[in-house]
């Protein structure tokens, strides 16, 4: 097969499967109203016990039971984090660097030297764009409930996301983003 048909397949088919994801994963969840201090929200709720919320590029936003225990200010600062992701397109704009990087990676598989220095170079570009995404929209949370709401949540819970090979910056550099912002 002509290499051009089988890139553009992989690339559909990764596509295909990112867009269709929110779908098939938040089917059955139970949606639920948070009145947030921004106003109410729909959420849908997944029963696990650690606290965690992410989205998706639908608008879909999704918090774990766990989360359900904090105090409304916290559940606030996570959802607006969240509305951040979807409002400043960080999912599309992720799908793209996607389909870039993937693009870029079976042009070259057949010369694995330079393969190998674009990778590393690409996997760099990814962590720097993954915390850009995760500073930006905690600055949008921080517009949207407060600085100090989200500064809290960031200290209680940011550090057990960020590491060494986390795409999460530490807690202490997005607290101080914010401080500066
Ligand atoms: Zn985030």
């Amino acid at each position: 097969m002509n290499t051009f048909i089988l890139l553009s397949l992989v690339l559909i088919a990764v596509d295909v499967i990112y867009l269709a994801i929110p779908f098939i994963l938040t089917r059955k969840l139970k949606v639920i109203e948070i009145p947030t201090n921004f106003g109410n929200v729909k959420v849908k709720v997944m029963e696990r016990n650690e606290v965690n919320a992410f989205s998706f590029y639908n608008g879909e936003l999704i918090i774990t039971s766990g989360m359900l225990n904090l105090p409304l200010e916290d559940i606030s600062a996570a959802i607006a984090h969240e509305i951040g992701h979807i409002k400043l397109l960080h999912h599309l704009k992720t799908l793209l660097f996607i389909n870039i990087m993937l693009a870029i990676s079976l042009y070259f598989f057949g010369t694995p030297y330079i393969l190998i220095i674009v990778s590393i170079i690409m996997i760099l570009l990814q962590r720097f764009l993954s915390r850009l995404f995760e500073i930006q929209a905690d600055s949008f949370a921080g517009s949207l409930v407060g600085k100090e709401n989200v500064i809290d949540l960031i200290m209680k819970f940011g550090e057990r996301k960020a590491g060494l090979l986390s795409t999460h910056p530490s807690a202490l550099v997005r607290v101080n983003y914010l401080r500066r912002g």
